[in-house]
Formats: structure tokens, C-alpha cells, sequence
């Protein structure tokens, strides 16, 4: 299970989401990104610093 905590790239953020593929996680983090941020376009950037942000969830259930 893979975990990205928005509040590890934009501070201040709660938002957070978890999945067990780390493609998914990435999609949906940038959706987040635009409609919570107002990042219309997600740049390669971007991609890689939420990717490098995406942990392994500890007590998956
Ligand atoms: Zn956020």
C-alpha cells in the first residue's frame, strides 16, 4: 500500500490519499494538485516530487 501526504509538498495541507499502486496514488494527487492547488498544468516536475513523497503505508488494513 503506497501513501502520499499533500502536507510533505504543499505545508499546511492535510489532504492525503493511499493506494497499492503507486500510479494511482500519482494520479490522484494530481487531481488534487488542480482542483485544491490550482496547478492547471502538472509538470514532470511535479510528478517526481510527489512520487519522491510516496510512502509505504504502515498498517495497511
Ligand atoms: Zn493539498
Amino acid at each position: 500500500m503506497k501513501e502520499f501526504h499533500c502536507g510533505s509538498l504543499v505545508p499546511g495541507c492535510d489532504w492525503h490519499t493511499r493506494h497499492e499502486e503507486e500510479a494511482e496514488v500519482i494520479r490522484r494527487a494530481a487531481e488534487h494538485m488542480r482542483e485544491a492547488h490550482g496547478e492547471t498544468v502538472i509538470r514532470e516536475s511535479m510528478v517526481e516530487a510527489i512520487r519522491s513523497r510516496i510512502a509505504e503505508a504502515r498498517n495497511a488494513a
